[in-house]
């Protein structure tokens, strides 16, 4: 009791949550006696499909914080995700604990291990209704960002998943997270890649895992970095249920016996659980179509707007990478816009502006990535110039300018000159049609020019004067004799 109590005081709950939290470790306790008693005893086959939400008297759901002891799940950027799994799972069994009409329980809520198995046998144990298991995300090229929902493959379990998905990754949305969707993994058996999920569905208990964010991403992990925020998971997790299962809690103030409000979320309720939801299978198929084109240069604000066509005949778009360097190298993942997994709808042309480093000669290319990671390469734009800001010698403005212009008088160091060279290679390079920002070098081309000239005419003109004065030096001399 003393480590519970201490446990206690290191994630800090509202008041009344002490209350629920000791009357879930007598039912752990005694439901931990309840599973060995089960385990002992020969394996039940798994029975027909359970319809959860018919079941008559109170609902049964298993929460699972995923990983635990020597299994630690990710570990990146300081976070530990077998502690943070606990935080979201505890605050989302407080508040799911505050609904009518439901039983909840956890599979740990200390630090320990526990295998797949045992914690679904768990869940069969306590006669569960539904899993789920909550986990966090890391990327292994810490690259990807957003929420998705792993769910079963079987029917009726998978649409049963993809439904409670639907109902907590817009929530997720609203809070500002990118939607990865809501999908299925298969292992080389053909059957569900995750233990969780596999082991629950084995023993006729729907499962899904939530991967709430991705905590090596800069875009993720100020939505988890502390446990308030770990904990706002939970009580995302808890309402998206709730709404699910069709409760309600008088002491929150919330009803969802009615069936949801949104549109959307009614179309979901109402499909045929029989069937597995397409979308929710992977597609391996690379998008169809990714090509970019030129829409505007801005050479000296260092900036060239793109356009993009892209499509994908079977899974929405979902991300995009741009290159600069013709594909050996790519920006960090950006969201497609207009990408909305739960719809299937992205858009499917979009203008993007991108930043050019001082100096370069992009050679732009895009990557498109489907919902499921099957990605295609753009064409590369070639054609450009070097992208430069306005440079500080300009001979029209002052004096300095002048002054710094002296030197470059000298062919040599006039032709070594920046932007004389960039232009002139630009010219070689692919013919680019002379672009906006083109009048600056030419004005120094052309004072370099004046310059010269005004400067062989006062050569010559001196020349002219000493050529008729010795001449009349000369005449002079020559009457002096005579
Ligand atoms: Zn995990």
């Amino acid at each position: 009791m003393s480590s519970f109590r201490r446990k206690q005081n290191r994630f800090p709950f509202e008041t009344g949550f002490s209350n629920l939290y000791g009357k879930n470790f007598i039912k752990v306790i005694l439901f931990m006696i309840l599973l060995t008693a089960w385990l002992v005893s020969p394996s039940l086959s798994a029975g027909a499909a359970s319809d959860f939400r018919q079941d008559s008297g109170d609902i049964v759901v298993v929460i699972d914080p995923g990983h635990g002891g020597s299994n630690e799940g990710t570990k990146e950027n300081g976070f530990c995700e077998k502690e943070m799994t606990l935080v979201t799972a505890l605050a989302l069994y407080e508040r799911l604990s505050q609904y009518e009409g439901v039983t909840v329980y956890l599979t740990r809520v200390e630090d320990t291990k526990l295998s797949l198995a045992q914690r679904a046998a768990f869940a069969k144990a306590v006669e569960a209704d539904f899993l789920f298991s909550i986990h966090y995300n890391a990327s292994e090229n810490h690259e990807l960002f957003g929420s998705e929902v792993w769910v079963p493959l079987e029917a009726p379990y998978n649409a049963y998943g993809y439904q409670f998905g639907c109902t907590l990754l817009p929530r997720l949305r609203d809070k500002g997270l990118f939607i990865r969707g809501i999908k299925t993994r298969r292992n080389d058996k053909g059957t569900d890649y995750y233990g969780i999920i596999r082991e629950s569905v084995a023993l006729d208990i729907p499962a899904v895992i939530i991967e709430h964010c991705h905590v090596d991403e800069v875009r993720d992990y100020p939505f988890c970095d502390s446990p308030e925020k770990q904990q706002a998971f939970g009580y995302e997790d808890a309402d998206a249920i709730a709404c699910f299962l069709g409760l309600s809690s008088e002491s929150l103030g919330i009803d969802y016996s009615s069936g949801p409000d949104d549109p959307f979320l009614q179309e979901v309720y109402a499909l045929d659980t029989g069937k597995v939801v397409a979308s929710t299978l992977i597609d391996t198929t690379a998008p169809e179509i990714c090509s970019v084109e030129r829409a505007a240069e801005d050479y000296e604000g260092l900036q060239a707007t793109i356009q993009v066509t892209a499509a994908d005949y079977d899974s929405p778009l979902m991300y995009y990478e741009y290159s600069l360097d013709g594909g050996a190298s790519y920006s960090p993942r950006q969201p497609w816009p207009g990408s909305d997994v739960l719809t299937g709808e992205y858009q499917d042309v979009f203008q993007v502006t991108l930043d050019i480093p001082e100096g370069i000669i992009p050679r732009i290319r895009i990557r498109a990535y489907n919902q499921y990671e099957a990605t295609s390469e753009s064409n590369i734009l070639d054609g450009y110039g070097v992208f430069r800001r306005p440079q500080e010698m300009d001979p029209l403005v002052g004096p300095e300018s002048v002054e710094a212009l002296g030197t470059a008088v000298n062919p040599e160091s006039a032709g070594a000159s920046g932007s004389s060279e960039v232009h002139g290679w630009l010219g070689a390079h692919e013919g680019t049609e002379p672009e906006e920002d083109s009048g600056q070098p030419m004005r120094i081309q052309d004072f370099l020019l004046v310059s010269l000239l005004a400067a062989a005419v006062l050569v010559a003109l001196t020349l002219m004067v000493q050529i008729l004065q010795a001449a009349k030096k000369r005449r002079n001399r020559y009457k002096r004799k005579r």
